[in-house]
């Protein structure tokens, strides 16, 4: 049977899930409250120098998921991209992620791979226990040099804590390569969209059993009337924050027009805590294929998320857990609604992630639906 549902949002989550349940059959009333679809990938044109830009921040597509990746190129092309990052430390310019490279221009070595191990090994400190935290992590890896150059400072300002009360977790998502490959990701398939993120996520949208409502603000009473809501709002603004706000990161961009090049590069970080910025953005890198002569930067600040600021990286602190917890708890006890998403379940998750997410969550909802099993 034909069913009507209520998607709120219309980022990555919410598009992949009502085009998913529209070309299924059923009638799919997606609402946001910006005034364009994409969520935190939203990419535009900046008026002054015409380049494209990541306007929540540098977004690249990366995935070992061969379904998620035919699924994206679906919609848009996706041109190839490899993402290259470069740091600056204590005045001098570095590549990430930490590489055969760095490590002899730090060290002003010319090791081979071997020897570069072992010297690495020999500075890395012996915990008798698996690391507890970030800092932990670091050092075992690293020891203390390359960790307080590259990671203590920049870790510090983006997450405003210090790096030993931050799970281990964050910096196992970076590799650390005793080779001169500096490609940032190590994906099988790694893209950028020709025309940028939101004209791949408008066509998701673009299905006749799929109306959008953009600047509408979800309130707990627009859900009446549909057979279910999918959320991919903040699971604590679903509950009205009763028990407390979970935390977040937000940030802020500083936009630079310059002539010609600014920096040479995608994105430049800057891992002196010293220096308030985390990293500076220099959008046309994204698109090589394209030529602009002048250039838009976005200078990026990171600190803590207050009402009416856009939240975008979870904290997961141990407070936060806590209350995630509860959260969590009530959710699986509400009716109705499946939450979705970055923001519905608190967690970070790259883009990849998300639409797989968001295919499963789809296919599970039908799956109730023809065993007429409420989800
Ligand atoms: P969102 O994009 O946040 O979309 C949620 C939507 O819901 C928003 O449009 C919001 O306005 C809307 N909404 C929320 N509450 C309401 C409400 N009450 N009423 C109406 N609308 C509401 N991933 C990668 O794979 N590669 C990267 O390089 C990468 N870089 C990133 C850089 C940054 C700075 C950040 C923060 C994330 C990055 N990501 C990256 C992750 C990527 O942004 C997410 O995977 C993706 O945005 C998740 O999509 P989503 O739809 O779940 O959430
Ligand atoms: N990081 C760092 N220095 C860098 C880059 C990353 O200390 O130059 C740390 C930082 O804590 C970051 C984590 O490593 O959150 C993971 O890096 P990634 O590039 O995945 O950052 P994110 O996606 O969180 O911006």
């Amino acid at each position: 049977m034909r069913k009507s549902l209520l998607m709120v949002g219309a980022g990555l989550s919410g598009a992949v899930l009502a085009r998913q349940l529209a070309e299924a059959g059923h009638d799919v009333t997606v609402l946001d409250t910006r005034s364009h679809v994409g969520g935190n990938c939203h990419t535009q044109r900046d008026p002054e120098t015409g380049v494209l830009v990541h306007v929540y921040g540098p977004h690249i597509f990366h995935t070992d998921d061969a379904e998620v990746w035919d699924y994206i190129n679906r919609f848009g092309r996706i041109r190839p991209y490899t993402h290259r990052v470069k740091t600056t430390s204590g005045g001098r310019v570095y590549t990430l992620p930490m590489n055969l490279h760095s490590i002899n221009q730090f060290f002003d070595a010319a090791m081979p791979p071997a020897e570069a191990r072992a010297f690495v090994a020999a500075k890395a400190v012996t915990l008798p226990y698996t690391p507890r935290n970030f800092e932990e992590q670091a050092l075992s890896m690293l020891g203390h040099e390359l960790y307080e150059a590259f990671f203590k400072g920049y870790t510090a300002k983006q997450w405003g804590c210090e790096p030993t009360e931050l799970p281990a977790a964050i910096l196992k998502r970076l590799p650390l390569r005793f080779t001169y490959d500096d490609n940032y990701f190590f994906h099988t398939y790694q893209g950028m969209p020709e025309d940028g993120y939101t004209p791949i996520i408008a066509a998701m949208l673009d299905h006749p059993c799929i109306s959008l409502s953009l600047n509408t603000q979800f309130d707990r009473p627009l859900a009446q009337g549909f057979d279910h809501v999918f959320y991919s709002g903040p699971l604590d603004s679903w509950f009205g924050q009763d028990a407390g706000a979970l935390g977040y990161r937000t940030l802020d961009f500083a936009r630079l027009v310059h002539d010609g090049d600014y920096q040479g590069c995608a994105v430049m970080n800057y891992a002196d805590a010293e220096i308030p910025y985390t990293r500076v953005t220099e959008h046309k890198y994204f698109a090589p294929w394209e030529h602009h002569a002048r250039s838009v930067c976005y200078r990026e600040t990171s600190r803590a998320c207050g009402p009416g600021d856009i939240p975008y990286y979870p904290i997961r602190l141990a407070k936060d857990k806590a209350l995630l917890t509860d959260y969590i708890a009530r959710a699986h006890c509400e009716t109705g609604v499946t939450f979705v998403g970055r923001l519905g379940t608190y967690r970070y998750l790259d883009m990849d992630v998300t639409i797989r997410e968001a295919l499963d969550c789809a296919a599970l909802y039908l799956e109730s639906l023809a065993h007429d099993r409420p989800m």
